[in-house]
Parts: structure tokens; sequence; C-alpha cells
């Protein structure tokens, strides 16, 4: 795979076998891809603290300009930075595509909130109106963000957006799997005049990143913002750091999303809509569908109509055009789905469908787990009780609406909920039931920048995305003047 693009970031920032870098390997085959820095000391990360203290925070409309840029530059690049997500993370060039339209649509938007974004004028509470109140919005700070492997291009996009639209300067810590993606990020940042203390990217592998970017991040009192996207645990230990010196934190992590069909739905759509949010880079989305709920009448129907859609799907290395499903993103991945579909069969669930790989693909060196469907899954089934992460559908059936929500409630996370249903009754009852951040009726494709995105319970704090996306970048400062 050799872009312009790629050839760049190798230029700029492939690390020398002789100096400490550390290696990105490509999930389709195995293959080491490129060494890029591995930030292994401390003085580093406050460096970059420092310097991204010391940025000189642009107008408004420059902030606008410089962020319409990196829109407009990033989507003239979109066919070699998609090939660079393709690389690194495995997913299908054409969604890879699709991600880095969607990872420009949120610099777009913060291009507008940089200028639209207000205060307040309040009505006195003086019994003679004699005070008069406003409120003023600033920028938090140095903003640490921290962004998982699955979207490497979005996930990053949607914090320095907003970052950058309410004045901040920040520092992204990328998945240490998929560090080409920022760093090639950084690069278009730069062809669009973004300075480099406004936006850096520390590049670490998994240790350093924890114990040292990560740690650095969450300790140090001049980084006032932490925006964080990946698992819950990762999310509440990187709470717990950061609460020491306060910082204003959003997490968006694991969900265990529901999704139900009842008997007055449209199979066919809901058929479309479970496929679509399940093999979406081949399940890992935080917003894939985990556990899917069928009333027992219209069960059969759609199992049999999904079943038909999944044969469909072609697993393999994500340049190959006709390839729909890639492999995930690291052995531990495999093994891991493998466990949760292995033992949930032990505990008497039904192996309704499960595809074969092809021996080119079996022998790439790839980490490919095939698409699978499980049906009879009882609610304290391991595919049911963990977020799977995989290309597994799990099917378990229902009699009454009553039921479903309960069942569908009972979990820790919130994040995304779905159902189908055309009775305009239900839709209320049922979506202002679903314990989650985020609800899909009727439609499975529920991620926009205009919408709010994030949990509730264990799937996290704050929100990206939408006009109250920006807010977590910035501190409202309430104005009280005496008038006399
Ligand atoms: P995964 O298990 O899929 O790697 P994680 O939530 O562990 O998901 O990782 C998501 C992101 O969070 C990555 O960038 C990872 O390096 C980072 N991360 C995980 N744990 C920590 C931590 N304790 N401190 C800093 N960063 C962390």
């Amino acid at each position: 795979m050799e872009t312009p693009l790629f050839a760049r970031v190798l230029r700029r920032f492939n690390v020398a076998a002789s100096e400490p870098g550390y290696a990105v390997v490509d999930p389709a085959t195995g293959a080491q891809i490129a060494s890029v820095p591995n930030t292994a000391r401390a003085a580093v990360v406050r460096s970059a603290i420092s310097a991204a203290n010391t940025a000189k925070c642009a107008s408004p409309k420059e902030r606008a300009a410089m962020l319409a840029k990196w829109n407009s530059v990033l989507l003239q690049n979109l066919d070699d930075l998609a090939a660079i997500a393709t690389l690194e993370s495995g997913k299908p060039l054409r969604e890879a595509k699709g991600e880095v339209a969607y990872a420009a649509s949120y610099i777009l938007y913060a291009s507008h909130q940089a200028l639209t974004t207000t205060g307040a004028t309040i009505p006195s509470a003086h019994p003679k109106n004699k005070t008069r109140l406003w409120t003023v919005k600033s920028p938090v700070g140095v903003c640490g963000l921290i962004t998982p492997w699955n979207f490497p291009l979005a996930m990053a996009t949607r914090k320095i957006g907003p970052a950058l639209a309410a004045g901040n300067a920040c520092i992204l810590k990328p998945a240490p799997e998929t560090p080409l993606s920022a760093l090639a990020l950084r690069l278009l940042a730069s062809d669009a005049g973004i300075p480099e203390n406004l936006f850096q990217v520390l590049t670490a592998d998994r240790e350093n990143a924890k114990h040292v970017v990560g740690k650095e991040l969450m300790l140090d009192p001049t980084v006032r913002k932490v925006s964080f996207t990946g698992s819950s645990p990762a999310g509440i230990a990187l709470m717990e750091q950061a609460s020491g010196t306060m910082k204003r934190v959003s997490m968006e992590l694991g969900g265990n999303a529901p999704f139900i069909v009842f008997d007055d739905a449209d199979i066919v759509r809901a058929v479309d809509g479970c496929f679509a949010a399940k093999f979406r880079n081949a399940g890992q989305t935080c917003i894939s569908v985990n556990r899917v709920f069928v009333h027992e009448k219209v069960h059969d129907e759609f199992v049999a109509k999904l079943t038909e859609k999944v044969k469909g799907l072609k697993v393999g290395n994500g340049f190959d055009a006709s390839v729909t499903v890639g492999p995930l993103i690291n052995p531990a991945a495999v093994a891991k789905v493998n466990h949760l579909v292995q033992s949930s069969l032990d505990k008497g669930a039904s192996l309704l469908y499960k595809a074969d790989l092809t021996q080119a693909v079996a022998e790439s060196g790839g980490y490919f787990y095939v698409p699978t469907i499980l049906g009879n899954v009882t609610d304290s089934m391991p595919v049911f009780e963990t977020e799977v992460f995989g290309p597994v559908v799990s099917i378990s059936k229902f009699s009454a609406e009553d039921e479903v929500i309960q069942r569908a409630n009972d979990t820790p996370f919130g994040l995304a909920g779905y159902f189908y249903s055309k009775d305009v009754s239900r839709v209320h009852r049922v979506s202002e039931a679903l314990k989650v951040g985020m609800v899909g009726v009727n439609e499975s494709a529920i991620s926009t920048e205009l919408a709010p995105f994030g949990g509730v319970k264990l799937s996290g704090v704050g929100r990206e995305g939408s006009a109250q996306g920006i807010e977590e970048y910035l501190d409202t400062k309430g104005t009280t003047q005496d008038q006399d």
C-alpha cells in the first residue's frame, strides 16, 4: 500500500530500528507496517503539555477558518486516509472511506460551532432590577484526548474538532494499534495551517500509553479536560486518576446494545438494521448490536431472513473490494470472541450459522473470526452479558413488551438501544423506557455529528457531537454586576 500520504507519514514519523519505536501491525496479515515513536519518558509528555499551554489561542473567526480548511484537506485526501485506516485497523476500504467523511463532518461542524456558540443574558434577580447577569464561555484549558482503534480517524476528530473550536489546545494519544491515522491527521492539520502546539499527537505502545502518556495527562494539573473513548474499566481507571486535579471528564465507554424486534415490526427493515449495526467494522463498534430480542411470533421469519443475508458476507483483507468483514484488531480479540461463543454454546446456546474461512484467508496470518449466529441465548450467557466486539449475532425470544424492556435494561451498560415497531404509542413508550443514551427506532444508523453521542450508567458521562459536544470543552462563567 503506497499512497503519497502514507509515504509522507513514514518519512516524517517512521522510526529507525536503532531508535525507541514500536511496531504497527496489519491485522489482515500479522505483518509489520511501520515503526512509530514510543513515548517512554514523562518529560516528553510534560513538555508537550507546556507547549499546549502556551499555544496562541486564535480568534473564533480564525478557528472557524482553520477548521473549515482542515475539513477540505481531509476530504481531498479521503482515499489516502482511508487506505491508512484500512491498513492498520483492518476495516474494509469502503467502510474506511465512509469513516473519513464521517471524521471530516465533525471538523466542519466544529468550524460552525466556533462562530455560533454563545453565552446568555439572564433576567435580573434583584427586586428593583438593579443587577445585570450574564454568562461568558471560555476555553477550559489544555485537553488530553485518548482514543480507541475501531474508528482511528473519527474518534479523534470528534474530540479535536470541538476542543479547537472552543479555543483550547489539545494532545491526542491514539490507540497503540492505530497511530498512523492520527499521525496522518496531524500532517494534514499542518497542511491546513493548524499550528503544531495547538494539536499534538503522542504515540506509545500499550505499556507507555498507560504508564507514561496516559498517566501524565491524567495527573498534570495543567491539563484541565480529559476526553476518553474506550473500555469501561479503562475509563474508570482514568477518571480516578483525573479526579486528583478535578479535571472535566467525558467518557464514552462500552455498551451492550439491545436490538428488539416487536411482532408489529417491518421484518425486512429490522433484518437490514440488525445486519448493518452488527457487521459494521466486523462488530467492533461500541454501538454494535449485542443482544437481539425477537418476538416469538416473528422469530423464525427474522432468523431465516437474517441468516440468508449473513451468508452473503465475505471475510478477508479489507483492501479486497468484495470483502465485507475484515479481521479483528489483534489475536487477543479473536481469542475473546471465541471464548464468549464457546462458553455460551457450552451453556446451551444453539449454533444457527457459522461461516467458513477460505483457505487463502485462513493462511493469511490475519486475525479473522467468521460471521456466526447463535440462537436460544439466555440472559446469563457470556455473549449476552459481555460486549462481544465481533461478528456474532446472539438471538433470544420474548413474548411481552414489559418483559423485554426489563431484560434490555438488565445490564450495567447503557449506550445504544434499538427497536423495530410500527405502533406509535409503543415507539414513545419503549424509547423512553430504555435506559440508554441513544435509541434507534426503525433505524440502526444513529451516529452523526448532528446528534448527541454518549451513554448512561457504565457507558459513560458527557456527550459528543451536536450542540452539546462543544460545551464539554468550555467553562461557563456567570457574572453579576450592580447597576448603581
Ligand atoms: P482495548 O482493550 O480495546 O485496547 P482500551 O479501553 O483498553 O480498549 O483502550 C482504548 C484506549 O485507551 C487506547 O488508546 C489505550 O491505549 C488507552 N488506555 C487504556 N487504558 C489506559 C490507561 N490506564 N491510561 C491511559 N490510556 C489508557
